[in-house]
Parts: structure tokens; C-alpha cells; sequence
């Protein structure tokens, strides 16, 4: 999953980079509301953390506005250093699903971005599965059929991906968009080799695979039978 940040103070913006790719997520920074408004209205994102002060020509409050004109409707965690109801309820009026106070706990953020990525209609849960595979969010431990599963981190990102969408065909361009962060060079032959691997440790084991191939076009992780 691609998240973007948006935060001023370099000193928390690489803080929740840095944890965020702990999590397995592609993480892109802007440093300002220009930067911030230009990305989260052309890259494609899952999730998007803004800071509600920002230099530049939008502040927190008017990205999330540009993004929603823009029929944009990836969800907003707005930082905030305002905790009054007042702002509150500005935040949550602009468009913003969720808000966080600074300063605030990285474990509490992370705990808010996975709520933010579950779909309340097929996801309820925190634990992500298919047949007999189980990925759970919060402990970021993956299980097939009672066996642990040990991924790097950018296999985990791939397999949770590919099971938030699971069922649908996935192109290796979409993958890369929302696997890679916007720094990394990444074609399409690397969604290739990573899949190889990710197979390797998932499908190659077990009886049934889950990662099919979409020839010509890329992947579709799916439990039959
Ligand atoms: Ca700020």
C-alpha cells in the first residue's frame, strides 16, 4: 500500500517514513502544501497523512478540499497541533476521515492508518485471508495452512496488496504504483521477480497456489477450489 505524507517538520516527516516503511508501505514525503497538493492529486495513494500547518500554496485543510473537487477519495488522516472541538469538526468538514493530535504515539498513527485501509464493507477485520492464508496487519505475521510465513518487507507489501484486491486482476503498472514509492525505479520485470519470490514462499510449499498470472496484463491472487 502507497502512502503519502505530507509534514513541514523534516524531523517527524522522515519519523513517520521511516515507520511506515517498518509496515511494509511505499512511502513518498512532501514538504510542503505545494508539493503535497501536486502529489495527492496526481499519484495514486491508499492512504495520505497530512500536516494541517504547512507552508506553500495549500495548507492541511485545503489539499484534502483539492483532493475531494478532484473526485479523489483516498482516505486523510489530518495531523493536527489544535486539538479544540472547533478544529476538529473543520478537519473532519474538509473532507478528512480521521485526525490526529500532535504530538501523538507512531504506534497510535500506524494504528489509524490500518483502520484507515480496511474497507468496512469486506473488511472488518485486521487480519487479511485467502483459502488458507491469513495476514495479520497489526502483528504483520503471515500464515498459511498453521505454517509461518517469514517475507521481507517488500514482499509483505506486495502480498498485502494483492489480497486487499484479491479476486480482481491486478497490472504489474497498478502493483508498481501502489507497491513502489515514487523515488523507486521500478519496471515491470521487477514486479516479475518479486512475485517469484513471493511465491516461492507462499504458493510453492502448499498444494494450491493463490498468485495466478493474467497473461499479458499481471497478477490475481484468488483461492480456488
Ligand atoms: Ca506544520
Amino acid at each position: 500500500m502507497r502512502i503519502l505524507v505530507v509534514e513541514d517538520e523534516h524531523k517527524i516527516a522522515r519519523a513517520l517514513k521511516r515507520a511506515l516503511e517498518q509496515e511494509g508501505y511505499a512511502v513518498d514525503v512532501a514538504y510542503d502544501g505545494t508539493d503535497g497538493a501536486a502529489m495527492a492529486t496526481t499519484e495514486p495513494y491508499d492512504v495520505a497523512i497530512v500536516d494541517r500547518m504547512l507552508p506553500g500554496t495549500h495548507n492541511g485543510l485545503q489539499i484534502v478540499t483539492a483532493m475531494r473537487e478532484a473526485r479523489i477519495h483516498t482516505p486523510v488522516l489530518l495531523l493536527t497541533a489544535m486539538g479544540t472541538v472547533e478544529d476538529r469538526t473543520t478537519g473532519l468538514d474538509s473532507g478528512a476521515d480521521d485526525y490526529l493530535v500532535k504530538p501523538f504515539a507512531l504506534e497510535e498513527l500506524l494504528a489509524r492508518v490500518r483502520a484507515l485501509l480496511r474497507r468496512p464493507k469486506d473488511q472488518l477485520s485486521a487480519t487479511l485471508t485467502a483459502g488458507d492464508l491469513t495476514l495479520d496487519t497489526v502483528t504483520a505475521k503471515v500464515e498459511r495452512a498453521g505454517k509461518i510465513i517469514k517475507l521481507t518487507q517488500k514482499e509483505y507489501g506486495l502480498l498485502e496488496y494483492l489480497l486487499r484486491n484479491q479476486g480482481r486482476p491486478i497490472s504489474k503498472e497498478t502493483i508498481i504504483a501502489h507497491v513502489w514509492d515514487y523515488d523507486a525505479d521500478i519496471l515491470p520485470n521487477t514486479v516479475e521477480a518479486y512475485i517469484k519470490y513471493l511465491r516461492a514462499k507462499v504458493d510453492k510449499p502448499f498444494d494450491s497456489p493463490l498468485i495466478h498470472t493474467v497473461r499479458g496484463f499481471g497478477y490475481k491472487l484468488e483461492a480456488t477450489a
